[in-house]
């Protein structure tokens, strides 16, 4: 039970949602700090508390190896047993693996490679320089911890989503959720292929609120880069062009504001935040590297926060696309009485956050029963 928080997660992390919006189908936070980030062990006891007060029948430990249709429905292997079943819901999580790019190959092997399901905390590096490729959510974090440690660190950044911690006094997640922003629905959203791979905020759960934007990781001495082109003679290529990259994200963040504003004056809110704000532009190095000598001995590790794919090795019914996704409609799957939950966007754009799941859930159910009912 929450495998995924157990063993895939690094020492330090926290959820970036606040507590409060740590919320399941009848299960609410209620402890004394709503407005905190649950670290990893709260969330494991989060996850137990909810199996125990959902009485439902869990069975843990147990491996699906293999779904694949049958007569009346789906013949599943388990590593204890088979199991027939008229419906299956995958709910097998977007992040079963991280996603590498294949330059990694060409890497010197004096240069020590993690991804972040093996990072645990800065100790465990080689000492010298950390190179941390992929500047959203995970890539910020880890960067500004292996700063801290005293490592000198060089941050590859291509597209990120840029996003204050607080916003006229609240949570910026309590603007995405309260203006109506992250339940804008998948068939409401004008690119949906695009929204469904979209990066990670740019967010940080820590008791002080603080943000953790790219100004931010620089005044920490975090070098920046751009995004990671390839690998030549053992040097690292790097993309010019970090000051477009960086104004798109910093354009797209005051667009979100600003609906933010409209909606608080629409909605007659204005009385109860703080006046409007707007942030400096993220300062563009003066002369961002464009290559790396990864054969120097300056960088003695790079960590991969290039972002997780699924895995469906275990799925038998054609369903899968050629770059490894499922096919679905609002978590309704082209093979009849498959479902999906927990994916991006799947019916909201809030639909792989912890507070996404109810109401995806609960309309994905009510199909289900409908196909169950028709059948009958
Ligand atoms: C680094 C990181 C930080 C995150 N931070 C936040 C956050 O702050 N707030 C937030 O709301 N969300 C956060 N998320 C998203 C978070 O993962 C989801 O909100 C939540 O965990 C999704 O739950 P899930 O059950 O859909 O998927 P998962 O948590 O991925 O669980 C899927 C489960 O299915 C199991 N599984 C997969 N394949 C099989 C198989 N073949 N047989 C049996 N079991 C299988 C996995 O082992 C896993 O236990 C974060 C994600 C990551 C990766």
């Amino acid at each position: 039970m929450a495998n995924s928080w157990r063993r895939e997660r690094w020492d330090s992390l926290r959820l970036l949602t606040p507590n409060w919006q740590s919320r399941l189908p009848g299960l609410r936070y209620e402890g004394p700090d709503p407005d905190g980030y649950m670290t990893v062990g709260e969330v494991i006891e989060f996850i137990e508390h909810f199996a125990k007060v959902s009485g439902a029948p869990v069975r843990t430990g147990v491996n699906v190896t293999s779904v694949r249709q049958a007569d009346d429905g789906y013949h599943v292997a388990t590593s204890d047993g088979e199991i027939a079943s008229r419906t299956v819901v995958i709910a097998s999580g977007a992040c079963n693996q991280p996603s590498v790019p294949a330059l990694s190959g060409a890497v010197p092997a004096s240069v020590e490679q993690l991804t972040t399901f093996g990072y645990r905390h800065p100790g465990q590096l080689p000492d010298g320089g950390v190179l941390v490729v992929g500047a959203s959510a995970t890539g910020v974090q880890l960067a500004a911890e292996l700063r801290r440690s005293g490592r000198p660190v060089t941050l590859s950044v291509g597209e990120h989503v840029r996003l204050p911690r607080t916003y006229r006094g609240r949570d910026v997640l309590w603007w995405m959720d309260a203006s109506g922003v992250w339940d804008q629905r998948y068939d409401e959203v004008e690119d949906l292929t695009r929204a469904r791979r979209l990066p990670s905020p740019q967010l940080v759960g820590t008791p002080e609120r603080m943000t953790l934007d790219l100004n931010a990781l620089a005044s920490m001495g975090v070098e920046l880069v751009g995004r990671w082109a390839a690998v030549r003679d053992g040097r690292a290529l790097f993309s010019g062009g970090l000051r477009n990259v960086f104004s798109l994200a910093d354009l797209k963040m005051e667009r979100l504001l600003g609906t933010f504003d409209e909606w608080a004056g629409a909605e007659g809110h204005d009385g109860e935040v703080g006046p409007p704000e707007r942030f400096t532009a993220t300062r563009v190095p003066e002369s961002a590297r464009l290559h790396l000598d990864l054969g120097s001995g300056e960088i003695a590790a790079i960590v991969w926060a290039t972002g997780f794919r699924p895995d469906y090795r275990w799925l038998d019914v054609p369903v899968v696309d050629a770059k490894g996704q499922l096919n679905h409609e609002g978590g309704v799957v082209g093979s009849p009485g498959l479902y999906a939950l927990g994916l991006p966007v799947l019916r909201r754009r809030k639909s792989t956050f912890i507070c996404g799941i109810e109401d995806d859930a609960r309309e994905v159910v009510d199909h289900l029963a409908r196909y169950l009912a028709a059948r009958r």
